[in-house]
């Protein structure tokens, strides 16, 4: 290619620009000049709502039109003596009222960086456009291929992966059977008209295995797997998004039978028009591609699109219509079954020991989702191998959880006396606290022994997997995260940062229950959340739907229950304050507590030795399910 074609283009462009930014200054500069006498006589008819001198430029802001305008920019030959002269007038008429407001600001220097900015932006255009153009000819031209997908196709580590490897998610290995089946053998289901779904959304929260899933229908029905993320589609030049969807169905025509998959499809498929500024008929563009494309294919071409997503409600409709994206299949985090046989999934390729009771393990994790449970496995394996174990232990298991709930135990922090004491406080108060709400689940474990961010922990045990919270456990939760805050204030006299995390939960569980759940009198039954979590684009165009009046009133109401939680708190611990004192001892002495000793103190037993410290305590029988910590 020869480059000297493009220098006039160049050139050109380099011209436009200067005339484009001298034209700007100009623009900016522009003012309706008026003699300086007609000035002063505006503000002698008290005519000046307020004004702004900027530089020699004044702009003045009027009461009633002035040749049509109620702003007036004009030039002054004086600033300074404009100023003198009317100082005592502005003064006056201020006080009065009559003047709003006004301001002088003073004269710019003179910066070199208004002649070297300028010429910077010029050289960095003709620079970028020297380099494209250079990569052209050379062959290497970094944007050749942008409009093709970037998928990748086939299993990434070339492993085939079946149903076997799922484990645990039972019902939705039966909802995609039937997607297996029709790929091994469309004949069976179009000889009989039968249609076949041409997309699935696979919807739930990130590490639950929406993509082992979707690899394992692949790797089920033997066919070829093309994955691609929704994020890959968005792109800053408008139309590659567009081009990249075609490219990847051209690919999959041509390796059919096959499967799409289109991971974190909300990327791409956010309801249109809700975008903000920029950028935003890129993504339609793309979006509408793929409509197009997921119209376009017959039933009888074996593709089948599986798209993952935590977000189906800011998908757009027509995504969701027959023929596109009409089935969803809910992936969830698992129960204890489930996260019994994901376990026993991932501790295939480990050497356990036989202290490992996956069982027990399974009991006191609920709420871990797939991801999690293979997490605590490599964990508990790489604690085993810096010991040189040969083989992984309960103990190890026990540590890993630890660490994964509360980051790893850090017992070469060199804490004060004192930091030793302000935590052990801490810790008591949320456990005091927690120990005399009714609905509040045990104190499972307390420690002074800091660790990940947090300098001590006190876990609790939820009582099951049922994330269906009543007012009252809200409540009692928000009371028992400010255990720590109130005990720092009522024993120490001073209080911490260390309670930022706990005041931070405290206020979105009140914030929950006054705008979400509907759980305060005054403002009724009524969300007034859209739909969750702040989501720039279409948030912009809702957050209003309630009027200041309420929003002042939400602020009242969390406020008024954090108020009220606060009391509660306070009450409990004074009440409690000798058993509390009695909590802190132990710990500062021995560090750590089991829910066990802890119960002993606060019924004014006799405190046994620990019998174990393990997280495991308790489940072994397990009637209860368990997770969590609390800094
Ligand atoms: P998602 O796509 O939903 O975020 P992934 O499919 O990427 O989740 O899961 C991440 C990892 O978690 C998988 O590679 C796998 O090791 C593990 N995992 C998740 N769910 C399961 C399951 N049901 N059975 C076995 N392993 C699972
Ligand atoms: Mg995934
Ligand atoms: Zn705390």
């Amino acid at each position: 290619m020869n480059y000297r074609k493009f220098i006039p283009t160049i050139l050109y462009l380099v011209v436009l620009f200067l005339i484009l930014s001298w034209a700007s200054g100009l623009m900016s500069g522009s003012s309706s000049s008026m003699p300086y006498s007609q000035v002063i006589e505006l503000f002698q008819q008290e005519q000046v709502k307020s004004f702004v001198v900027n530089d020699n430029t004044i702009t003045l802001e009027l009461r009633e039109p002035v040749n049509g305008r109620t702003q007036i920019k004009t030039n002054l030959a004086q600033p300074e003596l404009f100023r003198s002269d009317m100082e005592e007038l502005f003064q006056e008429q201020h006080e009065k009222g009559i003047l709003e407001s006004y301001d002088f600001i003073p004269a710019k220097s003179f910066s070199v960086y208004d002649i070297i900015l300028p010429l910077l932006i010029v050289g960095a255009v003709l620079l970028i456009l020297w380099t494209v153009l250079m990569g052209r000819m050379n062959g290497s031209n970094p944007m050749a291929n942008f409009g093709k997908a970037r998928t990748v196709l086939g299993v990434p580590d070339g492993k085939k992966v079946t149903f076997d490897d799922v484990a645990g998610a039972d019902e939705e290995k039966e909802e995609l059977e039937e997607i297996v089946d029709f790929l091994r053998n469309p004949q069976k289901f179009t000889q009989i008209g039968a249609r076949i779904p041409h997309g699935i959304l696979l919807v739930g929260p990130p590490g639950t295995g929406k993509t082992l899933l979707a690899r394992a229908v692949a790797g089920e029905a033997g066919v070829q797997f093309l994955s691609i993320s929704g994020s890959d589609f968005v792109e800053m030049y408008v139309g590659v998004g567009a081009s990249r969807v075609r490219d990847l169905f051209e690919q999959a025509k041509k390796v059919a039978p096959a499967i799409i998959f289109i991971d974190e499809i909300d990327a791409v498929g956010r309801k249109r028009g809700t975008g903000l500024g920029g950028g935003h008929d890129e993504k339609e563009q793309t979006l509408n591609q793929l409509l197009v494309e997921m119209d376009g294919f017959g039933h009888t071409e074996g593709i089948i699109v599986l798209a993952a997503t935590n977000r189906p409600d800011i998908l757009d409709p027509a995504l969701l219509r027959p023929g596109r994206f009409d089935r969803q299949i809910q992936v969830n985090a698992p129960d204890v079954k489930g996260r019994e046989e994901i376990l026993k999934v991932h501790a295939k390729d480990k050497k356990l020991d036989a202290s490992v009771n996956l069982k027990t393990v399974a009991r006191s994790t609920a709420g871990f989702t797939g991801a999690d449970l293979s997490n605590l496995l490599n964990e508990a394996a790489i604690l085993a191998a810096r010991a040189d174990r040969p083989v992984l232990t309960m103990e190890d298991m026990n540590e890993a959880l630890m660490k994964i709930t509360a980051g790893p135990a850090k017992k070469s922090r060199v804490q004060t006396r004192k930091d030793l004491k302000e935590t052990a406080v801490h810790e008591a108060g949320h456990a005091v606290a927690m120990y005399n709400l009714p609905t509040h689940d045990p104190v499972r474990q307390i420690t002074i022994v800091p660790r990940g961010q947090s300098l001590g922990a006190t876990w609790y045990l939820p009582k099951d997997d049922s994330s269906n919270l009543t007012r009252n456990e809200m409540y009692e939760q928000i009371v028992s995260l400010l255990g720590g805050r109130v005990a720092e204030a009522l024993f120490l006299g001073d209080i911490s940062v260390g309670a930022s995390n706990d005041i931070d939960r405290a206020t979105k569980l009140a914030k929950d229950m006054v705008a979400r759940y509907g759980m305060c009198e005054k403002l009724g039954t009524v969300s007034y959340l859209d739909g969750g979590e702040v989501f720039i684009g279409r948030d912009y165009q809702t957050t209003k739907s309630y009027s200041e009046k309420v929003a002042g009133t939400i602020d009242d109401e969390v406020r008024a229950l954090i108020d009220k939680a606060y009391d509660h708190c306070k009450q409990i611990l004074t009440d409690n304050s000798d058993k509390l004192h009695k909590v802190v001892d132990f710990l500062l002495e021995k560090e750590t507590m089991t829910g066990e000793q802890f119960e002993a103190i606060m019924q004014g037993r006799e405190v046994g030795d620990a019998s174990s410290t393990s997280m495991f305590d308790g489940f072994e029988d397990g009637k209860e399910d368990p997770k969590a910590t609390e800094e």
